[in-house]
């Protein structure tokens, strides 16, 4: 449905106007699990981590459970506050420091899953500033490229296990532990990561691996378990991204399960977390050599725990088909368009995104979209997010609603009322999964690793594999500017 002819986002500014916007929004159409309010959330502390943004409501998604002006603390979104952050970024001091909490990591990765800041224009200004120096920043960028492939090459069937599950482990709980979710486990650090994720939104990647790890091996969490929370919670939530990592973590897509000890996440985090925590010395179930903890986690030694690595790909699990994937192009096909009707998505919140610069102007839309709400659980830290990179859309843009399974018939149905011969999207590898087997012209943001022809076919099962054919074109700016 048609919410309104033009971008009323754009006149709320304050928090509050633009809450009740995005609400009565939200709320209009009538689907029922998303309208469906259980009062929840009415009150909420702002510091009460389970509280104002839907947590410990499984299974349920309830536009009354939040309140924008009732997040604590997350990145301000829009593309003005993701120009500053990339100003910030520092690609030699990245090298130095990353893997340390209080490391020089970007922040980026809210404004690159919605597409305000695309991967290319952050590879460029990292070779701008530091030039050889920036590689290791640039590999980082690699996962992200790498995990949009597997996506779509997956046709975003990321869900269920990849690969065989290298642990030995078979038994294992389908929830999420109410204590971990509480930030009740008595452990300092997972407590703290806990309500900083339920909180602001975001958790280092060495945070998230600790998590993820935790909770899959110490706690035999089905993995999917850990990743519908964090997609829930984290402003990033992205499914290629999360889900894959996750499985990573879990040893489905990797060779081995990944796990730490407590020495190691003591020297990366300066020891402000073994630190008065009161299973210090008394039981902390990290505390051991990796020797030991893989006995003690997967029953067997190190070295088996090593020797269970596999080759995927033998064809009994889907990654084998990554096994040999056509590196030129992401998206399957592209339409040309003479009249477009430009689709603003989730993945594409950047005003100064390549289709309207073509297309000064064509029709915009966007579309909230009630299958990506509703299946991710989207909280209010994200929805103000997104709002908030709303408000700097053009003001022709107009806004609807779409429910399950409807998004191409609305599509398609505002471009004949429009007069428009077909719909312009920027290309991400969710939004290309999502309208696969739709006419849809695809624009390219300048590519991760573009020229890709020469790539011929790419080994996608591990990444390794891949950034060694990619590497080269990776590190060569793309002359990008806005
Ligand atoms: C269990 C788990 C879940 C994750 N879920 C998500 C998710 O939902 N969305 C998401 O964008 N990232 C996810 N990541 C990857 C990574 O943790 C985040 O991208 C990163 O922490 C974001 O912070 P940053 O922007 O400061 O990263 P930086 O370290 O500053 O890196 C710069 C950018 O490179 C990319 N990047 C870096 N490391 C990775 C990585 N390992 N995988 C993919 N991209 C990477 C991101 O786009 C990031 O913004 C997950 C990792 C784990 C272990």
């Amino acid at each position: 449905m048609i919410l309104h002819e033009r971008n009323v986002y754009g006149d709320c500014g304050d928090a509050a106007r633009l809450e009740a916007q995005v609400r009565a929004d939200l709320q209009a159409g009538g689907n029922a699990r998303l309208a469906g309010d259980d009062g929840a959330g009415d009150g909420a502390a702002a510091d009460d981590v389970a509280a104002g943004d839907g947590a410990g409501q499984a299974g349920r998604w309830s536009v009354e459970a939040w309140r924008l002006a009732a997040v604590p603390e997350r990145m301000r979104g829009g593309r003005a506050a993701a120009e500053a952050a990339l100003r910030a970024v520092d690609p030699e001091g990245y090298a130095r420091s990353r893997n340390f909490l209080d490391g020089r990591v970007t922040g980026l990765s809210p404004y690159l899953r919605h597409g305000v800041l695309a991967l290319g224009e952050v590879r460029d200004a990292a070779l701008a500033a530091a030039g050889a120096g920036a590689e290791k920043l640039v590999q980082e960028l690699a996962w992200r490229e790498y995990w949009q492939r597997v996506y779509v090459a997956l046709d975003g069937a990321v869900g269920a296990d990849l690969e065989a599950d290298k642990t030995g482990v078979v038994a294992r709980a389908r929830e999420l532990p109410e204590d971990v979710r509480e930030a009740q486990t008595g452990l300092r650090c997972m407590d703290a990561w806990s309500g900083q994720l339920q909180r602001s939104g975001y958790l280092h990647n060495h945070a998230r691996m600790w998590m993820a790890a935790y909770l899959v091996h110490w706690r035999r969490v089905r993995w999917q378990a850990g990743a519908a929370w964090f997609r829930e919670h984290l402003l990033d939530g992205d499914a290629a991204s999360n889900d894959l990592s996750w499985q990573w973590v879990a040893s489905t897509f990797g060779s081995r399960p990944y796990f730490f000890n407590r020495e190691n996440l003591e020297r990366y985090t300066g020891g402000r977390f073994c630190e008065g925590c009161a299973l210090a010395g008394r039981g902390c179930p990290m505390e051991g050599s990796y020797e030991e903890l893989a006995v003690r986690l997967f029953g067997t030694g190190a070295e088996t725990a090593a020797g269970m690595a596999t080759e995927s790909g033998d064809g009994r699990w889907p990654a084998g088909r990554l096994r040999r994937v056509k590196g030129a192009a992401v998206a399957a096909a592209d339409k040309p368009v003479r009249r477009p009707l430009i689709w603003v998505h989730a993945g594409s919140l950047n005003p100064k995104q390549e289709a309207l610069r073509r297309y000064p102007e064509a029709p915009v839309v966007f579309v909230w979209d009630g299958e990506w709400l509703e299946r991710d659980r989207v909280s209010a830290k994200r929805l103000a997010f997104v709002a908030e990179c709303l408000r700097e859309m053009p003001e022709r843009m107009w806004i609807a609603r779409v429910e399950r399974g409807g998004l191409a018939e609305l599509l398609r149905g505002l471009c004949a009322r429009l007069g428009a011969d077909g719909v312009v999207a920027q290309e991400t590898a969710e939004a290309v999964v999502r309208m696969r087997g739709e006419p849809v012209g695809w624009v390219r943001e300048p590519r991760f690793c573009d020229g890709t022809e020469e790539l011929g076919e790419l080994d996608l099962r591990r990444f390794s594999r891949f950034w060694q054919r990619v590497q080269r074109r990776a590190m060569q700016s793309s002359g990008y500017k806005r």
